[in-house]
């Protein structure tokens, strides 16, 4: 098969996505008073309305419906007063009704848009003269418009165990956890505006930081609570008229996002290039054997029966309601990210991963108070590289450590005003996780202080130059590049405690004087 930028050379890829969000930061399911959590007992969370008992009759939850429309608002998407919730038919026993309550043809959200920033390598999957302005250095933006946002309700969880390579056979035992069952999802959905893998990751991670922000869900792709199905189909670049689409099924990351689309694009190609044709089906990706395999072939809108559900009278939205929700929006992670830039001096990725995500930016936040912006930019160094690596590797969320704001400012003060080294602050940075002391402790106790002392380097300096004359011949030769070597034998003879930038700074000078 070709690599994705030559396929994406002679074809154009049209990528829309469908991404379903739990709303895990309610406490009730949305038609019952059931609590909405994922950790009890399995079937305990579970009542008549949740287990479509004949008669028992649902409620909407009033806070999903507040959460739907803050996420619409902040999608710019316009809020529609009236509309239904809607009876989807089918049968399996993850929806014990035979239907879910889902909404019709008018979503609470209708017809919002963002705006995605594509910069760096991923621009390049974008070949030029494909319609967007691109920046000198291939950034470019472009809209992606999102045609609604409905509320729906999840289905249960089940677990097959045995079985072929996820096929149920007779052999199966399958276990159903309806705790999920009847908890309030939302479903957005794209046009089909995309046009590169990279831009559906990067739609994905805006959403994901936008949910975020509102708190309305924890957004884990890794648990399930947030999770897309990836729509792609290719035309000849010029043509207008949309080819037959693939549909990649429950995607939990976003690498898997990108390969999966990657290598569905170039399956895609090879196909219509040998004369083949591609069927509308519903496919799955394997990232393990990155390949992507048929799951089924797709069902038609009517087998859903799709009518309005007699049991839930028509839903009106009141004026009120919606500027009340629309109060309760937060500063967006848009603009958070531009103010930490004009504020803070902030770079625009740190910016972006600071603000993307509440809990960082709040721990940001209280570490910066009332500080410079050189403090500001190691405070925000020490976050996006100490900080979150060993989060990360310890597999805990921000809101988990121990390790305070006060603590990280303290480290990131000491990097600031020289009295450490970056390599000593990373050490210092896992000292201080280990043992939850104060890293100006820490250096003070172990005698790390970086010596900044032009009086106590100087007869350093002046020793490795006596004792090192073939580097200086070779220095006032032209090889610049031998003043490392000088700086690494003066650290040697400080025992790692001079600062090496004065150490580079003193040498330099005597070596043109
Ligand atoms: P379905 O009925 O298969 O669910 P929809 O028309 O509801 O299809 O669209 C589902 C998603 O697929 C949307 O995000 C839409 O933008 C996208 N989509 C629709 N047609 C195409 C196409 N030809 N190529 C790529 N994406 C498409
Ligand atoms: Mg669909
Ligand atoms: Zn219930």
């Amino acid at each position: 098969m070709r690599e994705l930028p030559d396929v994406l050379k002679d074809w154009e890829a049209v990528i829309g996505l469908e991404v379903h969000c739990e709303l895990t930061t309610l406490e009730t399911k949305m038609f019952c008073g059931c609590p909405n959590t994922h950790d009890a007992e399995p079937n305990a969370n579970v009542c008549p309305v949740c287990l479509g008992m004949p008669g028992a009759l649902p409620v909407p939850n009033k806070a999903a419906i507040e959460s739907i429309v803050r996420a619409g608002l902040a999608c710019n998407c316009e809020i529609q007063k009236h509309s239904m919730f809607y009876r989807k038919h089918y049968f399996y026993p993850d929806m014990a009704k035979n239907f879910q309550t889902t909404q019709g043809p008018v979503a609470f959200c209708m017809y919002g848009h963002l705006d995605l920033d594509v910069a760096g390598e991923g621009a390049a999957e974008r070949p030029d003269g494909t319609g967007v302005d691109k920046a000198a250095d291939g950034s470019y933006t472009t809209p992606v418009r999102i045609l609604r946002i409905h509320m729906e309700e999840d289905a249960a969880k089940m677990n097959h165990l045995g079985g072929e390579e996820g096929r149920i056979t007779s052999a199966t035992e399958s276990l159903i956890d309806y705790n999920r069952c009847g908890t309030p999802l939302t479903e957005l959905v794209t046009e089909p505006d995309l046009r590169t893998p990279e831009e559906a990751r990067l739609f994905m991670e805006k959403l994901r930081r936008i949910y975020l922000t509102l708190g309305i869900s924890d957004c884990s792709m890794e648990h399930g609570s947030m999770r897309c199905d990836g729509n792609v189909s290719l035309r000849r670049r010029g043509e207008t008229r949309l080819g037959t689409k693939t549909e990649l099924k429950n995607i939990n990351s976003f690498k898997s996002l990108h390969d999966g689309l990657a290598y569905e694009i170039c399956r895609q190609a090879e196909v219509l290039e040998e004369g083949g044709v591609i069927y509308q089906e519903t496919r799955h990706w394997e990232p393990s054997r990155r390949r992507t395999v048929v799951m089924r072939v797709k069902e038609t809108a009517d087998d859903y029966r799709l009518f309005p559900d007699p049991d839930l009278a028509p839903y009106d939205l009141t004026d009120e309601f919606i500027a009340h929700c629309a109060a309760e929006i937060p500063e967006l992670p848009d603009a958070k990210r531009d103010r930490y830039m004009a504020d803070f001096g902030l770079k625009r990725a740190d910016a972006e991963q600071i603000a993307g995500d509440p809990d960082c930016a709040a721990f940001f936040e209280e570490a910066v108070a009332g500080e410079t912006t050189k403090g500001a930019a190691t405070v925000a160094n020490v976050i996006v590289n100490d900080l979150t690596g060993y989060l990360n590797a310890a597999g805990i969320a921000i809101s988990e450590t121990s390790i305070t704001p006060a603590q990280v400012k303290s480290l990131a003060d000491l990097l600031a005003s020289d009295a450490i080294s970056s390599n000593q602050g990373r050490e210092v940075f896992g000292l201080m996780a280990e043992s939850g002391d104060d890293p100006a402790a820490i250096v003070d106790a172990r005698g790390m202080r970086q010596v900044s002392d032009t009086g106590a380097l100087e007869p350093i300096v002046d020793a490795v130059l006596a004792r090192c004359g073939e580097q200086v011949e070779q220095y006032r030769g032209g090889n610049k590049r031998v003043v490392g070597f000088l700086v690494g034998q003066c650290m040697k003879d400080s025992k790692g405690k001079g600062n090496p930038k004065l150490f580079n700074q003193l040498l330099t000078a005597k070596l043109e004087a």
